[in-house]
């Protein structure tokens, strides 16, 4: 059962920061994670700090130019950015994501500071485990059934990020705006946000208490990007294996290249191998070949999860066949 808590609406970024910067204290945008996390007790508040009022007031309102980038204010929805003539125009990968994460109810309510910031769907942390990311000793997905977990990036935890627009903005080279007590703010790259189980073991990204993602800045488009996920059934779900693609090209030649992979490890995971596969070449079928098997250089899957080789090659194949389509 949910254990009482206090829920406050302040008017103002500083406010807000400073009660969140008391212990048990979570912030809430959508609160379509925070209040399942909540109710499940995969981990309690005492306070829930909701974000919904600072919209214009701290947190930049919805969807705007800057310079040759775009800003999204971090309230803006899944669904306001799916579906937005200038991300689907010059950043396809977001639009993508952002329209292929959970249902259409879900898109409407979930924003993309809480898509970023949402907590890991692994099993055991979900259910009754004591596991080590909620501060017991021990990874239960070592030994149970692990058929949904990271085959990159693993130990001492073995979670998949969860979202769907990540990858997509890491591969866009975006960054976030991050707001914090005393008014501090400071801008980090998508890429540097999230961190492995190796680094820290009971968070996913480099937010401290009181720190709230403001704003997510993106800069000038590359030439193409998209997104494709294989999931497990066609209705809302997690993606088994993903893989966002941007890539900068001239006269046909591949000058700059990013593939950053989703529901194979604990962070968007950048294929390095895949990039190097692509930078300096046309971009046919036999490169795609070679960027698609680069993909899964350096894996180490586990017991059941050995299937997400075969898919991350498919999914690397898929998008980059889509790019030479259009
Ligand atoms: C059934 C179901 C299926 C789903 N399927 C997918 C999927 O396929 N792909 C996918 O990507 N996602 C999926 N999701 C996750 C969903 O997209 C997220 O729940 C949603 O994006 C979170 O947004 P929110 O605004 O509701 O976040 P909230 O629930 O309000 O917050 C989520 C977390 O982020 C923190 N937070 C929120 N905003 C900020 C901020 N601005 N700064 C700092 N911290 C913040 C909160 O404290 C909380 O810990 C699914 C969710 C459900 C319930």
């Amino acid at each position: 059962m949910t254990r009482n808590f206090a829920y406050v609406r302040p008017t103002s970024l500083e406010e807000a920061a400073a009660l969140l910067a008391r212990p048990g204290a979570r912030a809430c945008a959508g609160g379509t994670d925070l209040l399942g996390c909540l109710r499940d007790e995969v981990f309690e508040a005492d306070t829930v700090v909701s974000l919904r009022g600072l919209a214009g007031a701290g947190i930049p309102k919805g969807i705007t130019s800057a310079g040759r980038g775009l800003s999204i204010g971090a309230l803006t929805t899944l669904a306001q950015i799916a579906r937005d003539g200038r991300i689907l125009a010059g950043y396809a990968a977001l639009a993508e994501g952002a329209g292929a994460a959970a249902s259409p109810q879900l898109r409407n309510q979930g924003t993309l500071g809480g898509n970023l910031c949402q907590r890991p769907r692994c099993w055991f942390y979900r259910g009754e485990y004591p596991c080590a990311r909620k501060g017991g000793d021990t990874c239960f997905a070592i030994e149970g059934d692990n058929r949904y977990h990271c085959i990159f990036g693993g130990g001492p935890c073995f979670i998949v990020h969860p979202s769907d627009t990540a990858p997509a903005l890491v591969a866009l080279g975006a960054a976030a705006r991050i707001a914090g007590p005393g008014g501090r703010t400071r801008t980090v790259p998508l890429e540097q946000f999230f961190v492995l189980p190796s680094q820290h073991l009971t968070t996913e990204n480099v937010l401290e208490p009181g720190e709230i993602v403001v704003e997510v800045t993106l800069p000038a488009p590359p030439t193409w990007s998209t997104y494709r996920k294989a999931r497990a059934r066609r209705s809302w779900d997690f993606a088994l294996a993903g893989a966002a693609v941007a890539l900068t090209m001239e006269a046909g030649r591949v000058t700059q290249a990013r593939v950053v992979l989703s529901g194979v490890a604990p962070m968007p995971w950048r294929a390095r191998a895949s990039e190097a596969a692509l930078v300096g070449n046309d971009l046919d079928a036999k490169t795609i070949r070679r960027a698609a098997v680069a993909a899964v250089e350096g894996a180490d899957p586990m017991r059941d999860n050995a299937y997400k080789l075969a898919l991350t090659r498919g999914v690397v194949d898929q998008a980059l066949t889509a790019v030479l389509g259009t």
